[in-house]
């Protein structure tokens, strides 16, 4: 990281955050977001994301330290590192009766896009998010998941160079969450670079390249997603049997395998064990296994270890 020469879409340097009440919410925060990069940020509930998300995108004043989105210092240029971002934020905030085609357009005509432009982006957009026959319509007829939908096309409306996405698939059903995923995805390869935070940790394992995970304000992880799993010494799996197992598998020194019912075994391992070997003893003992599977998501595991939270959410 450190010998890249291209400018970072975000750089955060001791950031701190204390609200009126007195709350740490962010105790020096430092980050960095290589531009094209597809970033998760995680943490449990109450860890400071959507302040630090706040202070980037100018909604939260910062109590000290410095943001920087492509270079341009957010307090002293605040609405050209605006132009640069776009935020997909927590919380629902559009007009409920305005319709979903009104909303594009006025959201880039705050931006200073032409408005035939805007016309056409709207359009674009509300066709790719599956929105079209809802476009005139009041946008309190739409369903959960097409609010969200339509939050995530508003943020894209001035082409922003840094998308940031607060939890933004948080109870959205499989089938939704994928085509969004989708479309960023199109995104980030179209040259987005995207920041998320999101509760299902498995979508972030197969998404980001690269993650921080803070807590209580601090960040407690800074890395490539690729080696912070490479941290999880132990790994779990779960065998589908092909035939039923009456008896106990056979012991495999080094590591943990049990019988969980007459057809699935359960195995803890070392991450330097060699499979092979739990396999050869299983084929040396009769027993043929089907399928195999991670028993949890491993950033999950990892992410309840460095955390301590079990935060349920996580768990969904
Ligand atoms: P996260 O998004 O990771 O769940 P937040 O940034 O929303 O965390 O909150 C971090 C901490 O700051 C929490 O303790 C929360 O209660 C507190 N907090 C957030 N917003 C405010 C606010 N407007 N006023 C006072 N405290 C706040
Ligand atoms: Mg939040």
């Amino acid at each position: 990281m450190t010998t890249q020469s291209a400018m970072p879409a975000l750089a955060v340097r001791d950031l701190r955050k204390t609200y009126g009440n007195g709350v740490e919410a962010l105790k020096g925060v430092s980050l960095e977001v290589a531009e094209g990069d597809f970033f998760a940020l995680l943490g449990p509930n109450g860890a400071g994301k959507s302040t630090l998300i706040g202070i980037v995108s100018s909604l939260v004043n910062m109590s000290g330290g410095e943001a920087k989105v492509f270079g341009v210092d957010i307090a002293r240029d605040r609405s050209a590192a605006m132009r640069l971002i776009g935020l997909v934020p927590q919380e629902i905030n559009f007009n409920m009766f305005e319709k979903p085609y009104d909303i594009l357009v006025n959201s880039a005509g705050f931006y200073g896009i032409p408005r035939d432009e805007a016309c056409k982006r709207a359009k674009q957009y509300l066709d790719q998010m599956q929105l079209g026959a809802k476009a005139q319509q009041p946008s309190r007829t739409l369903s959960g998941g097409m609010k969200r939908r339509l939050m995530i096309a508003r943020a894209l409306m001035h082409r922003p160079k840094l998308l940031i996405l607060d939890e933004p698939t948080a109870g959205v059903d499989i089938e939704i969450r994928r085509s969004m995923w989708r479309f960023i995805e199109q995104a980030n390869a179209e040259g987005t670079t995207v920041i998320l935070t999101t509760h299902y940790l498995e979508e972030a394992e197969q998404l980001c390249r690269n993650i921080a995970i803070i807590d209580h304000g601090r960040i407690i992880e800074h890395s490539s997603m690729k080696s912070l799993l490479s941290k999880l010494d132990v790994e779990g799996f779960v065998l589908d049997l092909a035939d039923n197992l009456s008896g106990e598998p056979p012991a495999v020194p080094g590591v943990e395998l049990k019988r969980r019912d007459a057809h699935t075994l359960e195995l803890d391992m070392p991450r330097d064990t060699d499979l092979n070997r739990v396999f050869a003893a299983l084929h040396d003992a009769g027993i043929v296994v089907r399928s195999m599977r991670n028993k949890t998501n491993r950033l999950e595991e990892l992410f309840m270890r460095l955390t301590g939270d079990p935060n349920k959410e996580a768990a969904a």
